[in-house]
Order: structure tokens, then sequence, then C-alpha cells
């Protein structure tokens, strides 16, 4: 499961073509005139089904006819010519995703409460949202029109997950029969025509752990290169999700795994030359150990599924106190900025978050204030800063302290200022004493290093 990050497409149905939303003043497009609504059919002959396909179809060709059905409901045919970088200056409606057929025993859209954000409820399974996004999909119930389109337009990398590569525990937590399961020919079909494929593993204990686990690591390895990376990342249970099949992960379980996976690891470095299988930095964190060095992640290949986002945090901290340090010894009469403020995050990242925060808080003026948010939302074990909500931060106001609070931009829809609970961000900063800033970390940098100057605008 991943959630689609654009509103829209959950709500629309799909037409035959692909829908224009703009079209840029001056391009090729305005001067055809195109106009929003109208759909384009088909590229030198080739039936388009979305964007995917326009751009396919059109790319690097300069001579093409279009057919487009206006919004008038007239038919056009146009003839173009253009130069190859050319641009047509036009935006498109967002693919509607394909949903799964599964049933998986921690399936997270069965762990919302009714009243979260409607697309969270999407169970997306789509080879295309894996290409552009890096969603997952299991692969069970690709047809065979998409197969070939993968391999057609060259789709890759995928982002597959396979769970377990023994069949009857993947049949087991998919909640399909070992058929469906089976996507080994698939995945051979992929690799053969030279699409990348990064695989995930959702850890459930006493399911697909342990050996099983290893079997899966293993036969993956067996595909490297083409299989590039595997994400192991722990189930997640909210109040909502309480099969009686799963165990929670606790941190004992993670101990034990990050034991495990560490022989597994090394073995694997010294044969293919690089980590291959990543722990999600949950593991580390619920663990109570540091997350490895940066030289294990190499260029952070599942760095949006969880792996390595710590480390890359870190990193990126010390990069910027380094900065600081820099900048006062070089301008000793213009010091830091006063900064005194509380920055509210998940009770996960809150303890790693004090311990840097603690240096910068020795600078004179800066006291910044850590707020660990528990989320009550969704309760279980979530306890991530993305998974926070509005109420959540509503709940902990108490702990605010100083003139500003910052939120983790993650926390907000990536497209709408607006929270998992449908919160939107203004009516959250409605009802704090104080301005909030949603913030990653390149905005919560400039913050330290230069206060809030020209930030208002980039804040959500
Ligand atoms: S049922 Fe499984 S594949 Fe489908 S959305 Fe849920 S987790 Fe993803």
């Amino acid at each position: 499961m991943y959630e689609f990050a654009v509103t829209p497409a959950v709500n629309q149905i799909r037409r035959r073509g692909v829908a224009i939303t703009d079209v840029a003043v001056g391009s090729i497009g305005a001067e055809l005139e195109l106009e929003p609504g109208d759909r384009i059919m088909r590229v030198n002959g080739h039936v388009v089904r979305d964007y995917l396909d326009f751009r396919f179809q059109s790319s690097g060709e300069t001579e093409l006819i279009v057919d487009v059905r206006k919004h008038t409901g007239e038919d056009w045919e146009l003839n173009i010519e253009r130069d190859e970088a050319e641009d047509f200056g036009l935006s498109f409606e967002q693919i509607v995703p394909r949903q799964c057929a599964n049933e998986c025993l921690f399936c997270f859209c069965k762990g919302n409460p009714e009243t979260a954000r409607p697309s969270l409820f999407v169970r997306d399974e789509d080879v295309r949202l894996s290409f552009l996004y890096g969603n997952y999909t299991t692969l069970t119930s690709i047809s065979e029109d998409e197969m070939r389109r993968v391999i057609e337009q060259r789709l890759s990398p995928q982002y597959v997950s396979v769970h377990a590569t023994d069949l009857d525990v993947r049949a087991y937590l998919l909640g399909i029969d070992r058929e469906r399961a089976d996507i080994s020919e698939k995945l051979r079909r992929m690799i053969d025509a030279g699409i990348e494929i990064h695989a995930q593993v959702v850890l459930c204990p006493k399911i697909n752990d342990g050996k099983i686990l290893r079997r899966t690591i293993y036969d993956l390895a067996k595909l490297h290169p083409h299989v590039r990376s595997v994400a192991i990342v722990p189930l997640g249970l909210t109040r909502y999700l309480n099969d009686p099949r799963l165990t929670p992960v606790t941190a004992e379980f993670c101990r034990q795994t990050i034991a495990e996976v560490s022989v597994i690891q090394r073995d694997l470095q010294t044969k293919l030359g690089k980590t291959f299988a990543f722990l999600g930095d949950e593991i580390y964190l619920k663990a109570g150990r540091n997350v490895p060095a940066r030289k294990h992640y190499g260029d952070y290949p599942q760095i949006e599924d969880g792996i390595g986002m710590v480390r890359s945090f870190a990193n990126q901290f010390d990069s910027l106190m380094r900065t600081l340090e820099r900048k006062e010894l070089s301008d000793a009469r213009s010091p830091l900025k006063p900064l005194r403020g509380s920055v509210m995050t998940g009770t996960l990242f809150a303890p790693v978050l004090r311990g840097m925060i603690e240096r910068l808080n020795e600078r004179p003026g800066t006291r910044l204030n850590i707020v660990a948010v528990t989320n009550d939302y969704f309760g279980g074990d979530v306890s991530v800063a993305g998974l926070l909500t509005g109420g959540d931060f509503l709940a902990a106001r108490d702990q605010v302290r100083g003139d500003f609070v910052i939120i983790p931009k993650v926390a907000l829809k990536s497209d709408e200022p607006v929270m998992l609970d449908c919160l939107r961000f203004d009516e959250l900063q409605a009802q704090f004493k104080v301005p909030i800033y949603a913030l990653d970390f390149p905005s919560f940098a400039n913050v330290i290093g230069n206060g809030f100057v020209n930030l208002l605008s980039e804040a959500a």
C-alpha cells in the first residue's frame, strides 16, 4: 500500500484518452488552440491512455498526427511539426490508479480510522505509479497489457512487494492462492527485458522472519544486479488493525532481526560489493540502536521507504553544524539569530532529534524544545513523524515553548496542506498561539542558519 499523492485522480473514473488540464501561454498547445477539458485520443495512430502514453508516443517525434476530442464533442485531427526539444506546454490529468485484488493481512487500508483522508483508502497496485513515484506493487494481478507496456515503455525501475519467496508464506500474507502469489515468471520477464527491480519485505514476526527472511534475501540476491535492493520494513499495527494472526514488532524482535540480518548483509557485501538488503530505520530505532553509517546505504536506493532517512538527516545536521561553526568563526560580530521555539515530531525519532538539537542549544540565544507527539489517531505501535495528524499535534499543544512551532512537512499531503485526519494546515494554525511552520530538512537548516527571513513563502 502506498498513499496516492494527488486526490483528484482518486475520484475520477477512467475515460478514453487523456484530458488536458492546462495549456501554457505561448506554447505549441496554445497555438493549436488546445484547451483544458480536451482529450488526446491518439498520437500517430497509437491509442493514448494517460500522460505516460502521450509522452512515450510523442517523445522525440518532430512530425505528429494527434487525434483530439474537444470538450465541445468535436473530433480534431492535428498535423504538427515541431523541433525535437520543443515542449507542447500541456498539463494532463493525473493517472487513475489501478487497485489490487489482494487481502494482505497487514494492509494499512484496514488500519485507517473512518475519518482518514480518502486517498489513504486507495489500494493502489499500479506499475505506472511504481515507476513514477516508487509505489510498491505485488505484481499478482498485472495484466498482459501492463506487462507489455512496462517492457515496451521501459517503466524501470519497478518496486515490488515480495514479502517472502516461500510461496505458501507469500500467499498467506497476501490473502490469495499460491498460483497467483507466484510471480517468478513475471519477474523473469521483466528482468530479461532489462527492467530493474527494487524489492520490499514487510516483516511480520512469526510469519516471514527468521529462516523465511533469510531465504527471501538470498533468493533475491541471486537476481542481483537486476534486483537492485531489498527494503525490509516492519509491520505497523494501528488500533484498527488488530488481526489476531499478526504479532506486534517489539524492541526485542528488532534486536534479533538486526543480529540475523547483519550477518547476511556482511556476507552479501563480500559477494556483491554492496549492502543489498536494508533494514528500515524504524527497526534500528525501536531496537534502541544507532542507524548504520553513511557507507552502508550506498546511493540510498530505498530512502522513500524509510531506509536511511535518519542517517541522511543526521549527516545533513552534522554538515549544518559545521557550516554554523565556520560562520561563527568567520564573522564573530554577527552571531546566530536567537531562536526559541518547539520542534514537534513522532515519539520514535524524538530522542534522536533531541540529541542533535542539544548541540544547537549550546549556542547562546538558541533554545529549541523537542516535543515527542504521541500518535493517538492511529494508536497501536504507530510512532513515525509522517503519520502524525492534526489532532495529535493539537493534543500536544501544552508542551509547546517559545515563539514558534516546527512540524515535519511529511505530515502534510504532498500536493495540498492537509493532514491525515483531514485537518487543514490553516485550521491547525488557528488553534496555536504561535506561528507553525511545516518544514523539511533544507528549510529547517535555513531557519537555524538564517532565522525566519524569507521562510514564510516556503512554509506550507
Ligand atoms: S491489500 Fe496488500 S497489495 Fe493491496 S493495498 Fe493492501 S497491502 Fe497493498
